[in-house]
């Protein structure tokens, strides 16, 4: 079932998701639920969705890249559930990401995020995982992340003349940040 989409201004954006027990992870509330934000997920063309962007306040987030119309410059992510996450930062590098958000209608801007993390979470079956994760991917997950610590990307943009439409990104921004995400890529491999 394709849920509803909470924008910017909707309260439940700023509140922190609950840690789901392992007990809760294979019940058919919480696997019905998954279902419903990947299938969401997917019809927004996002690269991502966090449980709070459709208002459950539960420490989830799916991301998945594939030929992605919203950002045809990211690598791929294959689908990837994740259950309360942790991440580390394993580098003080940081790398500029200009990003958006299913909750942040037509607009874009410049963020920086740590290019070498690592991601410890369960999967939909309650296995638990722990991976390193680099480049332009690792910002996807730090931005999905954000969503269950009640943030916002707009929050961590430091040069608000940066802030721009979709449209005006196209025109003005989009092929240097395209060389630039080649840079990450070419030095991550993601
Ligand atoms: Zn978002």
């Amino acid at each position: 079932m394709k849920l509803t989409i909470a924008k910017i201004g909707d309260p439940v954006l700023r509140q922190v998701a609950k840690e789901i027990s392992p007990e809760e992870m294979s019940s058919e509330k919480v696997q019905t639920f998954i279902d419903d934000l990947i299938e969401t997920k997917r019809a927004a063309r996002g690269a991502g969705l966090a449980a709070p962007q459709v208002s459950v306040l539960w420490k989830i987030f799916v991301a998945e890249v594939d030929g992605n119309t919203r950002y045809p410059y990211k690598p791929k992510i294959p689908l990837t559930v994740v259950i309360n996450p942790q991440i580390t930062f394993l580098t003080e590098a940081r790398f500029a990401n200009f990003e958006g958000c299913l909750s942040v209608p037509d607009l874009r801007g410049v963020v920086e995020r740590c290019p070498e993390i690592r991601l410890e979470g369960f999967n939909r079956e309650g296995k638990p995982f722990n991976q390193v994760i680099k480049g332009i991917t690792a910002g996807t997950f730090q931005h999905e992340n954000d969503h269950l610590n009640g943030m916002i990307f707009v929050d961590r943009v430091k040069d608000s003349t940066s802030f721009c439409t979709w449209d005006e990104f196209k025109k003005h921004h989009e092929e240097s940040f395209r060389r630039q995400v080649g840079e990450v890529v070419a030095k991550y491999g993601s």
